[in-house]
This record gives C-alpha cells, structure tokens and sequence, in this order.
C-alpha cells in the first residue's frame, strides 16, 4: 500500500507545546504516574474557575445557541466588544469591524491564511507563542524572528526588527502581554513599532490575550489606541482573563488605516464566511464577561493567587545556582535562562524529556518558542503554591544532579 503522507503544507509548520514530551507524559501516566505540568496554561484545570455569571448566562442562553449565526458573530458580543476598545482608547471601530471565534486561535489562523502569498514575511517576536510561527508558515509565508532582549526584560529589539525588514515584509506580530517571557510593552516601544509599521506599510497583528492579568499595578497599552493611520488587528478572548479556554470564545479587531484594506478584509469576510461560525455558547459568553465583574483582578492583586505563585516560583527559580529569570509582569509564564557554562545541554527537548522521566515535571523546551538557543524553558505557574513548590524542588534537583555529570 502507498503510505498515506501529510500535506507538504505542513513541512515547515512546528507547534511543540504539545509535542513529544507531553506524549511522554501521557505514557507515563496511563503508567500510573503523577505528574506536575507547568507545560499549559489551562487555567480552568488548576482550580482557577470560569467567573459563575459566565456559566450562568451560558447555561440560560444554551436552547437559543443551536442556531448558526452570522459569520462574524451575534451582534450583542460583537458590540460589547466595541465599547471594550472604546475603553481601550482604539478609535473607530463599528461592529463591522468585529469577527468573534472559536478561539483567538482559530483567528490567527484566518488572519494569516488570508493575508500571504509564499514567500511573503512576517516578523515574529523570538521567542514566541509558537501558533504565530506555524500559522505563517502554513500560509505558504515565512516567518522572520526578531530578538526580544533578555537583559533589557525581553523588549522587542527595535533595531533587529529594523534590519529584518525586506520588500517582502507584509506584518509585525507583537505579543504584549507576552507569552512565553511575561513582558508589559510600554507606551513608547508601541510607538517605534507603529512607526516602522507606518514607515514599511506593514500590518500590525496585536495579540493581546492577557491583557488583565498584570501584576504590580501595572497597566496594558493598545498597541491600535496608538495609532489609526496604520492597519491594526488586535486577537483577544476570554481563555486566560476569563479563565475560559475550554469556552473557545475569541475576537478579532480591525482598526486603524482600513480605506487600504478593502481586498484583505473581504478575504477575511470569505474565510470566516467557510466556517460559518463561532461557536454559539462562548459568543454568548463574552456578551455577559464584558459587562461583567472583572474577578480577575483578585488573582493578581498583591496577595491574588497569580501573585503569589509567580512570587514563589520566581524566587526559587532564581535560587538555582545557574538559573537566572527575568520576573514577569504580565500573564501566566517565566522563561528562565540555564547558564551554557553551567548546563551546557545539546538538546532542550531531550533535556526537557529527561526532568520528566526523572522528576515527573512537565516543562517545556525554549526551542519550541522559536528560541534561539538550547538555554531556556517555560514554566506555568499555575498550580498552587504547594505543587508549585515541589515543583520547583524537583528541578532544582535535577539540576544538581546535571551540573555533576
Ligand atoms: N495568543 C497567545 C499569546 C496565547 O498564549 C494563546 C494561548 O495560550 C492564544 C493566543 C490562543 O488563545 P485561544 O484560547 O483564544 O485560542
């Protein structure tokens, strides 16, 4: 028989964070095993509950979401997340404007499909969240990393991003919050962005899907609030400030210099039109989180929870001789640095694999962000302080026991 392959489509598309290891850790606990996983941030599995008028509201709405709906969305959601810009100072957008899906995912997906041609590129923060990389390269484009800077807290390097851009650049994706490095953009780095996006004609994607969980006070800036002479898509959705992934409830927003955009936005009209819809229950679901108490405000106050687990795991992170992390401001992630000198490891994805099969941790590798080099990992601090502790033990373990090898 010929071997049924897969498509060529998808020879240059990766998405490693669930990849080989998290197949291990499936082995290991059919096995009988019990794992930590700091490897998703899945909230809802670590206790962090949907807020209750959410569910509520979902389940009063459940007999009238059996219907297909617009393939932009209902129009209550979609509007809601008009005023949601609004507070965010974008200007500009009409409901219009809105595509609600399953999922910022699903989005990304669209946005990319319907933007390139092969060959064209988009500049990509390294490291990343990986969708981004996969859903250029399987849009036949090429993604082109640019560096975020460790020891100026994981900021975009302007200059990289300067050198990287060729005629063939179409977008810049900025991931702020970000995932994986929980970095918080200031106000004038969005500005040298939108200026080489004004400059170059580039489209700016905004993935801003953690915009609530901030620590320290700190505060979020829209990238698209900054500008509207320059193409602006922003992703949101309620997984992570909802605490909702499994809802697959998410958006999209096009902002900003769109008199240009006619042919692109009527592609993205086509596609969101192939799948016919969101789904349903989560359109309904953001209509209600919206307007709603923002309970996740709890969780990242001085004393939240998010506070004190990122708190935790950064201080024992840090005291692993070797070790050194940047404290995130923002979202649900670290990105620690293992010193080559100290850890000289070949292969991050072995290394990853093999603090699993002895500690029973499940991280995941920082070549799977598109990083660099073999010398970083991300971490979920998502359990609670308990299993985050031991976590965290186990690893600094194991990392005694590597650097005696
Ligand atoms: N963007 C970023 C930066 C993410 O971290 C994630 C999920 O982890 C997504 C998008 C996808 O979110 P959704 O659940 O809305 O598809």
């Amino acid at each position: 028989m010929r071997p049924i392959l897969k498509s060529n489509k998808l020879d240059d598309v990766c998405y490693e964070i669930r990849g080989p290891a998290m197949d291990l850790a499936r082995k290991m606990e059919d096995d009988g095993h019990k794992i930590i996983k700091l490897n998703i941030g899945n909230l809802a599995t670590f206790g962090f509950d949907p807020p209750d008028e959410i569910v509520r509201d979902m389940i009063r709405n459940m007999p009238n979401a059996a219907g297909y709906t617009d393939s932009k969305g209902l129009f209550a959601p979609r509007k809601s997340i008009v005023h949601y810009t609004q507070q965010k100072g974008i200007t500009g957008v009409t409901v219009d404007d809105v595509y609600l899906g399953n999922g910022a995912s699903e989005l990304i997906v669209m946005a990319m499909q319907g933007l390139l041609n092969n060959g064209d590129e988009v500049l990509v923060p390294a490291p990343d969240y990986p969708l981004w990389t996969a859903a250029v390269s399987l849009a036949g484009g090429a993604p082109v990393h640019y560096v975020c800077d460790e020891q100026a807290d994981w900021m975009p390097d302007i200059e990289d991003m300067k050198r990287k851009i060729t005629p063939n650049t179409r977008a810049i994706v900025v991931i702020n919050p970000n995932n994986p490095t929980g970095a918080l953009y200031p106000r004038e780095l969005l500005l040298e962005i939108l200026e080489l996006a004004r400059q170059h004609q580039l489209i700016v994607y905004a993935d801003e899907i953690y915009d609530k969980v901030l620590y320290d006070g700190a505060q979020h800036v829209s990238l698209a609030s900054l500008a509207d002479d320059v193409l602006c898509i922003t992703l949101n959705g309620l997984s992570k400030n909802y605490r909702s992934c499994g809802y697959r409830a998410g958006w999209m927003v096009v902002s900003g210099e769109k008199k240009h955009a006619k042919d692109y936005i009527e592609g993205l009209n086509m596609l969101a039109s192939m799948r016919l819809c969101a789904n349903v229950p989560g359109q309904f679901a953001i209509q209600t989180a919206l307007g709603g108490y923002q309970s996740i405000a709890d969780l990242v106050a001085p004393n939240g929870r998010l506070t004190r687990q990122r708190d935790l795991a950064h201080k024992m992170l840090t005291e692993i001789p070797g070790v050194s992390c940047v404290k995130p401001k923002a979202a649900l992630y670290m990105f620690p640095r293992l010193d080559p000198k100290v850890y000289p490891i070949a292969d991050d994805q072995q290394f990853i694999c093999e603090l699993l099969a002895e500690e029973k941790v499940l991280l995941v590798q920082g070549t799977g962000f598109n990083w660099i080099a073999p010398d970083h990992f991300r971490l979920v601090f998502l359990p609670n302080t308990d299993d985050l502790g031991e976590a965290c033990g186990r690893l600094a373990r194991f990392l005694d026991g590597y650097r005696r090898r």
